[in-house]
């Protein structure tokens, strides 16, 4: 019996989620797989029951749980609440509580999509990279870091780069492992032309391959270059893994390649633990879409992509999280869109069709395979 905890959160985190659910149904119904479901507030739904974003009981669950399958935070509704409260804190929350450490951000072109790419089609046809950021290290945590008044009376911005041997084989192990998944090879992006921590996170990612992955290819990459390569041939690329600050930038830039922010699922993973389990988190990359909440036109895919992640890596459920994309590849090329991703000839659909049709699809690969 494997423990979900949902977490739909605000805006159209809910909309999103109840596709999501819909399709957790289906695969108890239709798969017979077992799942013990609990579902809890957080964000702003949570400091408005509870006057805060996170509690410590939402915490526990999320501990004892083997995968957390989260929304989306905020709004303007919590605009003004003080910083140290606000919806967003919730995310940032567990992430600390959990150790998880590892952010995981797949870019995909769907073939049905290729069109919404901002680059050209035989560009990004059949794009498939893997980003692992470091998330809980580096320059965003580092001290000392602050801004201090010099003795001539002008100030400095100080902020501090720092990785231990430690820090940067456990994320490298994260990604030579799913390169094992995948096609075999990973990128590991730094600055160790300018950079000492980008010399020790060269060297130590080198002896952890040589050491533990001798089968996995490897090429350091430095990161201006990285940028470049992402938008001149994206596609050399399998598994790239690099430090917070360079990754939550390459991230957003290789989103980007896909064109459409509705689609773009994500995990976070923490520390393997001796009993073989991790705690992770999987979520949408989007946020709580404000402009759109409430109006039954969110794109569920992210979401529900989200849940094939987690389906492949907490659940070791490989055949089920292919399924899952199989049928959003589906229904993408009979040409259902929800608006963000429409384009012209295609149906436009709402949350709720566009979820129906997962489901429907399921059943027709399940019908055609019997
Ligand atoms: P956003 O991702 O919510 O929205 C950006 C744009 O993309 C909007 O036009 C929105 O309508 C559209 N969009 C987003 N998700 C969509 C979907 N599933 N289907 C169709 N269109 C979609 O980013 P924002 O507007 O900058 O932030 C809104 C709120 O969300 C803020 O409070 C922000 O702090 C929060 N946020 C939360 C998370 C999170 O929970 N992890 C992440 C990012 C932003």
């Amino acid at each position: 019996m494997k423990k979900l905890l949902l977490l739909p959160g605000d805006g159209v985190g809910p909309e999103v989620m109840r596709e999501a659910k819909r399709l957790i149904d289906w695969f108890v119904r239709r798969r017979g797989l077992a799942f013990e479901i609990e579902e809890d507030l957080v964000g702003g739904a949570a400091i408005d029951a509870r006057g805060m974003p996170l509690s410590d009981s939402t915490i526990a669950l999320a501990r004892a749980a083997d995968a957390v399958l989260f929304g989306a935070v905020g709004g303007p509704k919590w605009a003004d609440i003080g910083f140290d409260r606000r919806p967003e804190i919730a995310i940032l929350g567990l992430r600390q509580s959990l150790g998880l450490f590892a952010n995981l951000r797949p870019a995909a072109v769907y073939d049905p999509l290729v069109s919404a790419s901002p680059l050209r089609p035989e560009i990004v046809r059949g794009l498939d990279i893997m980003i692992v950021r470091e998330s809980t290290g580096g320059i965003y945590f580092g001290e000392p870091r602050g801004i201090e008044t010099l003795p001539d009376g002008q100030k400095r911005g100080v902020n501090t780069e720092i990785y231990s041997t430690s820090e940067i084989e456990r994320v490298g192990r994260v990604a030579f492992e799913l390169a094992r998944r995948r096609r075999g090879a990973v990128a590991s992006v730094e600055k160790s032309n300018v950079m000492e921590s980008g010399l020790l996170w060269r060297q130590t990612v080198t002896a952890l391959r040589d050491r533990e992955y001798p089968d996995v290819a490897l090429t350091h990459v430095l990161a201006d270059n990285c940028a470049m390569q992402l938008v001149r041939e994206p596609r050399q690329f399998d598994v790239i893994v690099t430090a917070n600050l360079f990754g939550d930038l390459l991230s957003d830039l290789a989103s980007q390649l896909t064109g459409s922010l509705g689609m773009l699922p994500s995990a976070t993973l923490g520390e393997l633990q001796p009993d073989g389990k991790r705690h992770a988190l999987y979520e949408p990359i989007h946020g709580s879409a404000p402009d759109i909440a409430g109006r039954g036109i969110a794109n569920p895919l992210a979401q529900i992509l989200s849940f094939a992640m987690l389906l492949r890596y907490s659940l070791d459920m490989e055949s089920e999280a292919a399924l899952v994309e199989r049928a959003v590849e589906s229904v993408l090329a009979k040409g259902l869109r929800t608006a963000d991703i429409m384009s012209s000839g295609a149906a436009r659909v709402g949350t709720s069709v566009m979820g129906e049709s997962i489901l429907r699809e399921l059943e027709k690969i399940e019908a055609a395979a019997a």
